[in-house]
C-alpha cells in the first residue's frame, strides 16, 4: 500500500511540477544571453620565465587575433613604463584594444590617502597619453576600492572621496564580474619553470581553461539568482605567461560553454550593472557586491575553487601540469 502512495505521490508532485515549469515557461522573461569581455590587468609586466615581456606581447596579440576576440581591455599600470613598455602598449591599443588605467604603482586604496591616490592615478592617466584606443575606465588594483579599513565610518568616507574624486575626472570604475587567481596559476607555473620542472602545457592549458569557465559559470549562477537575467559579464585575468600560452585554448572552452566574447565597450554599457554598490564589501567584483548586497547570498557562497590557491594547486595536480622537479633547477 505504501508503495503505490509513493508512486500516486510522486505522479502527482511531477504533475504539479511540470505545469509550474510550463507556467514559467510562459510568463518568464528571456534572461539574455551568455556574454563576457576579457580584460587584462597590469599590463606591461615583465620578463617571466616562458616570455619576456616584448615576446608576450606579441603572443597575446596572436592568441586573440586567432580566436578571434575582438577588442579585450588592457588596464596598464605605468610604473617604470618605459619606451618598450610604452610600445607594447601601443601595439595592444594599435591592435584595437581598450587602453585603460589601473593606476601607476598599483596601491592599496585602504592602505593610501585619497590625495595619495588620485595623484597616483593621476600619473597613469598623463602617462598613458596619446595612446591608441584609450577608454576612460578605471580598475582599483586588488579590487580594493577604499572600503577595507577596520573603521567603517572612515572606510566608507574614504571610498565615497575616492568615487567623487574619479567622476570628476571623468574616470568610470573598470569593474570586474568574473574574479579568478589567473595570477595563482601563473606563479605556480614560474615556479615549477624555476625548479626545472617540465611543463605539460596541454595539463596547464586545461586546468587554465576549466578555471575560467568554471568560474564564469559561478557567476552566470550567481546573476541568474540575484538579478533574475543575465548581465555582460566582465571577466578578469592578467597579462601573464600563462594567458600568453593558453588563451586560444580558454577562449574555445567559453564557446563550448555558450559564452559569446563581446567588446568592454558593449560590456560597460550595460545598464545592470551601472550603480555602484552601497556595500563596502568589493574584493570579488560588482556581482558579487550586488549579490552581498541582495541579502541573498552570505560570505560562503562566493566560495569557488577558481579563487582558491588550494583548489587551483589541486587540479594543477591532478592534471599533472609539472613533471618532476629537475635535476639542474635555476637558482
Ligand atoms: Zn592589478
Amino acid at each position: 500500500m505504501r508503495i503505490i502512495w509513493t508512486i500516486l505521490l510522486l505522479f502527482l508532485g511531477g504533475g504539479i511540477a511540470a505545469s509550474a515549469q510550463t507556467g514559467m515557461a510562459q510568463t518568464e522573461p528571456d534572461p539574455g544571453s551568455k556574454r563576457i569581455a576579457l580584460t587584462y590587468d597590469d599590463a606591461p609586466r615583465g620578463d617571466g620565465r616562458l616570455f619576456t615581456g616584448a615576446d608576450r606581447t606579441e603572443a597575446l596579440l596572436d592568441q586573440w587575433d586567432k580566436a578571434g576576440t575582438g577588442p579585450v581591455a588592457i588596464f596598464a599600470t605605468t610604473r617604470g613604463l618605459d619606451r618598450d613598455g610604452r610600445a607594447r602598449l601601443q601595439a595592444y591599443g594599435q591592435a584595437g584594444h581598450r587602453i585603460a588605467n589601473h593606476t601607476d604603482t598599483h596601491p592599496w586604496a585602504s592602505r593610501t590617502s585619497v590625495g595619495e591616490f588620485i595623484a597616483d592615478t593621476d600619473r597613469a592617466e598623463t602617462l598613458l597619453e596619446g595612446l591608441p584606443n584609450r577608454r576612460p575606465w578605471f580598475r582599483f588594483p586588488y579590487l580594493d576600492e577604499g572600503g577595507y579599513g577596520e573603521d567603517r565610518i572612515a572606510a566608507r568616507a574614504k571610498r565615497e572621496a575616492l568615487r567623487q574624486a574619479l567622476s570628476e575626472r571623468g574616470l568610470r570604475n573598470g569593474y570586474v564580474t568574473v574574479d579568478t587567481y589567473d595570477w595563482h596559476l601563473d606563479s605556480l607555473l614560474q615556479q615549477a619553470l624555476k625548479d626545472g620542472r617540465a611543463v605539460d602545457e596541454d595539463a596547464l592549458g586545461r586546468v587554465y581553461a576549466d578555471m575560467v569557465v568554471d568560474a564564469a559559470a559561478h557567476y552566470d549562477r550567481m546573476a541568474m539568482d540575484v538579478l533574475g537575467a543575465r548581465p555582460a559579464q566582465v571577466l578578469l585575468l592578467h597579462e601573464n605567461d600563462i594567458a600568453a600560452l593558453a588563451t586560444h585554448r580558454m577562449v574555445a572552452a567559453l564557446r563550448r560553454a555558450g559564452w559569446t566574447i563581446i567588446d568592454p565597450d558593449e560590456a560597460y554599457a550595460d545598464p545592470a550593472l551601472q550603480a555602484a554598490p552601497d556595500t563596502l564589501f568589493s574584493g570579488m567584483g560588482r556581482l558579487a557586491a550586488i549579490a552581498r548586497e541582495s541579502g541573498r547570498a552570505g560570505a560562503d557562497d562566493f566560495d569557488h575553487w577558481s579563487a582558491d590557491e588550494a583548489g587551483i594547486e589541486a587540479r594543477v595536480a591532478a592534471e599533472k601540469a609539472f613533471g618532476e622537479q629537475g635535476r639542474d633547477a635555476a637558482p
